[in-house]
């Protein structure tokens, strides 16, 4: 007997056993689907395809069937389970509360295990996620190998050569490699930053693993914020990256790994909050009670770790904070960054924090909470796709004539510089950290033209 699905094509035959794969995923996360379709408008893959297999339904019927053994899991089911962005939206439209984060990341942990030479080579996989990211003095290392190869004059070079070409996904990756800060990030030896005045709190902060080497003005905004609202600001030196980038690409094992670091990392200070100010990034540490659920020595902790974590946005307006800000003649709109909104329903707190600054103009875009396509990696490993997802966000920011678009990830700032510029729009992004910090020492600024009167 088989079952036709939506449209025609997806046609997945009844289940013909019962063992368990898909870790950390139950017939009931499945079973809660009720197949009523109101998620596929919300799924930008529907959107710009219109096909079921696109739609977070049609991907959920998919998922199923190979958890049940009734389809192979090849290079089709790869095709589909890595074309969605992962961004979440399906679960803000969905009624019947659908985790569908859960569903696909599981779905990918098993792909990649049965298809490892599939969507990404497999040597790729292993540099990147076994033998780079993890490794925090290794991405040091590659950090200044590519300073000296963004200063040198080699990538104009290379560039113009025509030699990226060559290199197919590679060449097209180099040419939406971001400028390093100029200065890196980096925690001080006492991995401890003093509160300014007095010490309200005692707060953990998560650096994220290429921050500091391409958003290091974005960390530093972040720990002066805080200092500035009485929090002492602990950074182990010990954490790693959040795994994030792992568990989007079904690299499981080893986001495990990492989580299990990081929370040996943060447990020594006993620290009430933990802060992360890449949306990415805090959803993924929110979960770590979910990736390792079944660890019977870290599951507890996990669950402890994950209810400490708050995006920065969240955690400021939580402490009422300071808004002695200075005057800012600006215009700016808000990019909901999809593992903000979707991931974990913050939308109001960054908005909020916009507005308490005085003389800024906020506007808000039309379809503030459509995925930008940056998706981690996505932009890079399924670009044709990033580029179409973009097209019509470039379009609402134009729209609203601002200065900035302000936006509480890295990765969703590269791809809309990068869309904009492309596009010759000269609105350009900027995170919320950075534009508090500038209100606050407009503040200063501005006492000191006071006292100097
Ligand atoms: S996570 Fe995003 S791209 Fe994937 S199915 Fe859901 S809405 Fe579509
Ligand atoms: S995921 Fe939710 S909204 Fe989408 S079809 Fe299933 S129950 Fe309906």
């Amino acid at each position: 007997m088989k079952t036709e699905v939506g449209q025609p094509g997806l046609v997945i035959p009844e289940k013909d056993n019962e063992r368990v794969r898909f870790e950390g995923l139950t017939d009931e996360d499945l079973a809660q689907c009720v197949h009523c379709g109101l998620c596929l408008n919300a799924c930008p893959t529907y959107r710009e395809t219109g096909l079921e297999m696109e739609s977070p339904r049609g991907r959920i019927y998919l998922v199923k069937a190979a958890k049940e053994e009734r389809i192979p899991i090849n290079e089709t089911f790869l095709q589909h389970i890595f074309l969605c962005l992962d961004c979440r939206a399906c679960e803000t439209a969905c009624p019947s509360g659908v985790q569908y984060g859960k569903i696909i990341e599981a779905a990918r942990g098993e792909a990649i295990k049965a298809q490892p030479g599939g969507r990404l080579p497999r040597f790729l996989r292993w540099l990147v996620f076994k033998q780079i990211f993890p490794f925090p003095g290794r991405l040091r290392l590659f950090a200044n190998l590519l300073r000296f190869y963004q200063n040198s004059g080699v990538q104009g070079l290379v560039r113009k050569s025509g030699l990226l070409k060559l290199f197919g996904g590679f060449g097209q990756a180099e040419t939406l490699l971001p400028k390093l800060s100029s200065e890196f990030f980096a925690a001080p030896e006492a991995e401890v930053v003093p509160a300014r005045g007095e010490t309200k709190r005692r707060v953990g902060f998560v650096t994220g693993c290429i921050m500091p080497y391409f958003f290091g003005e974005t960390n530093r905004a972040t720990v002066s914020v805080l200092t500035r609202n009485g929090c002492e600001v602990v950074i182990p030196k010990s954490q790693r990256c959040c795994g994030a980038l792992g568990v989007h690409a079904g690299a499981r094992e080893t986001a495990q790994e990492l989580a299990r670091r990081n929370i040996a990392a943060f447990e020594p200070y006993g620290l009430d909050v933990i802060i992360s100010n890449a949306a990415g990034c805090g959803t993924a540490l929110k979960e770590y009670e979910v990736l390792l659920e079944n660890d019977p020595e870290y599951a507890e902790r996990a669950v402890a770790f994950s209810e400490k974590v708050k995006d920065i946005s969240e955690f400021l307006v939580d402490i009422e904070v300071d808004t002695s800000f200075g005057a800012m003649d600006k215009r700016v709109t808000y990019q909901d960054a999809c593992h903000l909104a979707h991931g974990q329903r913050v939308r109001s707190q960054p908005r909020e924090l916009l507005q308490s600054i005085p003389g800024l103009e906020f506007v808000e875009m039309k379809n503030s909470d459509h995925c930008c396509g940056s998706a981690g990696v996505y932009n890079i490993v399924q670009a044709d796709m990033a580029q179409r997802v973009v097209a019509p966000k470039v379009q609402n920011i134009e729209n609203t004539e601002a200065d900035y678009v302000v936006v509480g990830n890295p990765g969703c700032m590269l791809q809309m510089d990068n869309a904009l510029a492309a596009s010759g729009v000269s609105t350009r992004s900027i995170h919320t950290m950075e534009l508090l910090e500038q209100a606050y020492q407009a503040a200063e600024s501005n006492g000191h033209a006071d006292s100097d009167a």
